[in-house]
């Protein structure tokens, strides 16, 4: 397990995949620990890092995780192979926006996929959330980009920029979430369901 965690870094860094930091899912392993989280929904798995390290805090824990690039989810099953954990990991080929989920609601969702589309994705996950669910976020700070969004010169990086600035203000003033922003590696936000 420690040594295809390290082999998948080495993957990561020699194919430029942006797997999430160390500060944020060791963050991310400790409140599924201590909130006894059961199932997990991850939205970008990329090739299974995160995926595998959360699966790995109890033996009871699953996710389900979905991706919509081919070679990447092809990596992502052979990890999940590779450590055993095909029982507790299912590998979805698919685009998070497209996908049918039906019935099963989640303790935790994770968004790690495409930084200008988070509001959609929490917009549509949100209703597979269970009660007092949480839904936690990656890369809010996009690499010091955001906040300074008006300062970038390229525009798709600026467009991305504001597309999160914008996701940070909807989630402040959801009334249905009750969110707070940890300085975490590269910026998580975690949003927990109020309950009605
Ligand atoms: N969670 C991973 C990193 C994910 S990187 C880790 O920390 O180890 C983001 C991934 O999201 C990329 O592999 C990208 O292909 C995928 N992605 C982006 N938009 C998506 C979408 N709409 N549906 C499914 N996957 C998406
Ligand atoms: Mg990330």
């Amino acid at each position: 397990m420690k040594e295809l965690i390290l082999e998948m870094e080495e993957y990561a860094s020699l194919k430029n995949i942006p797997i999430i930091e160390k500060d944020s899912i060791a963050f991310i392993m400790k409140y599924i620990k201590k909130n006894n989280i059961k199932n997990i929904l991850e939205i970008g798995s990329a090739i299974g890092y995160s995926t595998i390290l959360m699966a790995s805090v109890a033996q009871d824990v699953t996710v389900t995780t979905i991706e919509r690039d081919e070679a990447r989810y092809m990596e992502c099953l052979k990890n999940v192979k590779k450590c055993g954990f095909e029982k507790k990991i299912n590998v979805v080929f698919q685009d998070a926006l497209e996908v049918n989920l039906t019935g099963v609601k989640y303790d935790m969702i994770f968004i790690d996929a495409a930084k200008g589309q988070y509001t959609k994705f929490f917009e549509k996950f949100k209703y597979f959330l269970n009660d007092g669910g949480v839904i936690i976020t990656d890369n809010l700070k996009f690499h010091g980009y955001v906040g300074k969004s008006s300062e970038i010169e390229s525009k798709n990086l600026r467009g991305l920029a504001e597309k999160i600035e914008a996701y940070i203000e909807f989630l402040k003033n959801n009334q249905e979430f009750e969110t707070n922003f940890y300085d975490v590696g590269d910026g998580l936000s975690v949003s927990v369901k109020k309950n009605e």
